[in-house]
């Protein structure tokens, strides 16, 4: 498909991001139970996902959001600047980080680390899509939507310089 002259490639359609976010949440709710964690968007590209997944988790999950940027070193691990915090306070909350994509899992590591030192309760990720070939982080990713290759995509709140996030689907950019 052409969206503002560039060819998309679709990956996974809407119906599909919406049936798997169903089995998502069953998932999710199964781990938790009545222990029900605080969803922490990673801003901007999760909202779409965080919006869609809160829906299907149903009530009694709180919401909050940071945004970071990454400083990719040489060293295996980056650290992460805070652009801007979570309204909340985490210590001895159950807390689920939600992403949407994770790649070679440099930010994720680093933000992890941050978030520890803060004490939570517990500390689990969900990321919408996984590219299993980049990774390179040593925590476990718990909820896993779909694992791709490691092309680029974008799409359902992803985006190429802040183009194609509203695209409903995800796809791969073959020529701008
Ligand atoms: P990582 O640190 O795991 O390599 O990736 C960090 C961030 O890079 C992700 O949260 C996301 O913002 C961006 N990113 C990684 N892969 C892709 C991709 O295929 N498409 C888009 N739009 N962003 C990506
Ligand atoms: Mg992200």
């Amino acid at each position: 498909m052409r969206v503002s002259g560039a060819k998309i490639k679709t990956l996974i359609s809407s119906a599909e991001i919406d049936r798997r976010i169903l089995g998502l949440a069953k998932e999710i709710s199964a781990q938790y139970g009545e222990e029900k964690p605080l969803l922490v968007g990673v801003l901007k590209g999760s909202v779409f996902f965080l919006s869609d997944l809160a829906r299907a988790l149903g009530d009694g999950y709180p919401i909050d959001f940071l945004a970071v940027s990454s400083y990719d070193g040489t060293e295996s691990r980056g650290s992460v600047k805070i652009n801007m915090d979570l309204a909340s306070d985490i210590r001895g909350r159950h807390v689920l980080i939600v992403e949407d994509i994770v790649d070679t899992g440099m930010t994720l590591s680093a933000l992890l680390d941050m978030l520890r030192t803060r004490e939570p309760a517990s500390l689990r990720v969900v990321t919408l899509l996984f590219k299993p070939q980049a990774y390179k982080g040593d925590h476990p990713i718990e909820f896993i939507g779909f694992s791709i290759p490691s092309d680029f995509v974008v799409g359902y709140g992803m985006d190429l310089d802040e183009d194609f996030r509203n695209l409903p689907y995800v796809g791969i950019v073959e020529s701008l």
